[in-house]
């Protein structure tokens, strides 16, 4: 069903007018939201000592990161320049942790010079840390469960077959590294993918850590990674993180009473904290009856949202500029020159060519996936703080696009005959 707002607004502030005043396409963030999620995984998590490390390539922007970092949160990096974003938000070295799947020696070596919490992801890795630097750097392993979860096989990283973190099969040859190379092991880690339903799934990759646990005795943190599913539409089957909070406290304190100490017990959500804040607004093109369908073609596509034609992925569509008109059904495209279909046979208030679309839940994996393909601008990105908007970045010009490239001079011009 299609709320009918007659003024669609972000905390009292009038979309229409922030469209109107930073233009077209524009990503707007609503802070309140972000701070909202990040209580309510606190609430749900009372009972332990939990950290939030948000997963900064969900939405990588500077003034998004100093907002986390002003609400105490601290952030998860998956290259060395987010890292080097975060410290420029103002984070210590050590509240970053370095995920890499498959990343140079060179970006390793960046990375603990930086002094990141590093989070080592296969044995060639895990070998050159124990060669290059003995157990002078602190580590955590990234391990994979093997849990099938979730319907997205694109998203989900913890099957048997992903490329990430290191076998729980491979458990003894992991032992033999850290003990060959006294190893100092600060952390597991298990980050099983995007799309965790229930709380006895996270349970289960829990099982493994705790159990792997008992391998090493100077832990300082659990990591669970991510995994929250997000509801991008009304009915979605979401994470319920009251309970989730509840069963993962519980079976975390039993654990830690185990082990002998009080471990850190971490995640590092990325969609769960920026997707629900997050809309991109962009402007009516065209509309086209063709025999079959009605075609919207809006001033945007998948080189600024590529969930849906990548992932399938469905967000919510609201007619900012028409919410009370009467419903029809559209299929909604982008102007790029592929198929880039956000939406099909979508029912929306009767959309003319000027109208203002809002794609909803548009915060995580938007911007931070944008292209400039078809040589096109990325768009301007506004957050909304406090009860006003702010740009956060600006919209990109003709020279940005130019930037790095060099014009070769050739000696002579083609001359047809
Ligand atoms: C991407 C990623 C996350 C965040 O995943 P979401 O589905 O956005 O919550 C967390 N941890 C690691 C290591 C990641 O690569």
């Amino acid at each position: 069903m299609q709320l009918k707002d007659r003024n669609y607004q972000i905390q009292g502030v009038d979309v229409l007018a922030i469209a109107d005043e930073f233009g077209l396409p524009l990503y707007v963030y609503d802070a309140n939201k972000i701070i909202e999620k990040i209580g309510l995984l606190r609430s749900s998590f009372a009972g332990v000592n939990l950290k939030i490390k948000y997963a900064a390539k969900a939405l990588t922007n500077v003034s998004i990161l100093k907002l986390m970092r002003q609400q105490g949160v601290d952030m998860d990096s998956v290259s060395v320049n987010e890292a080097r974003m975060g410290m420029l938000a103002g984070f210590e070295p050590s509240q970053i942790m370095f995920t890499p799947s498959g990343v140079s020696f060179d970006e390793i070596r960046e990375a603990v010079d930086l002094g990141l919490q590093l989070n080592v992801d296969s044995l060639p890795l895990l070998e050159w840390v124990g060669q290059t630097y003995g157990h002078s750097v602190p580590i955590s392993i990234r391990i994979n469960p093997h849990i099938a979860e979730g319907g997205n096989i694109k998203i989900s990283t913890g099957h048997a077959d992903s490329k990430f973190g290191i076998s729980i099969l491979q458990r003894s040859d992991i032992r033999a590294v850290v003990d060959k190379y006294q190893l100092s092991v600060a952390g597991l880690h298990i980050h099983t993918g995007s799309d965790f339903k229930n709380a006895d799934a996270f349970l289960r990759g829990a099982e493994v850590l705790f159990d792997l646990a008992s391998d090493y005795s100077d832990l300082k943190f659990i990591d669970f990674g991510s995994g929250f599913k997000v509801a991008y539409k009304e009915g979605d089957h979401v994470t319920d993180v009251a309970d989730l909070g509840r069963k993962v406290s519980e079976a975390f304190q039993s654990f830690c009473q185990q082990y002998g100490r009080e471990l850190e017990l971490w995640f590092e959500p990325g969609k769960f904290l920026v997707s629900e804040c997050g809309h991109l607004l962009v402007r009516t093109n065209i509309v086209k009856e063709n025999p079959s369908r009605t075609f919207v073609a809006v001033d945007s596509g998948l080189n600024h949202l590529i969930r849906p034609m990548m992932y399938d992925s469905y967000h919510d569509i609201k007619n900012v500029s028409n919410p009370l008109g009467d419903e029809k059904t559209y299929t909604v495209v982008g102007y790029i020159c592929e198929t880039d279909t956000f939406a099909t046979d979508r029912p929306l208030p009767d959309v003319r060519p000027g109208d203002v679309l809002s794609f909803e839940n548009a915060g995580a994996y938007g911007f931070s996936m944008a292209s400039t393909y078809n040589a096109r601008f990325r768009p301007a990105e506004v957050l909304v703080y406090d009860g006003s908007p702010y740009v956060i970045r600006q919209r990109e010009t003709f020279a940005d696009l130019m930037r790095g490239q060099e014009i070769l001079e050739f000696e002579e011009e083609f001359v047809k005959n």
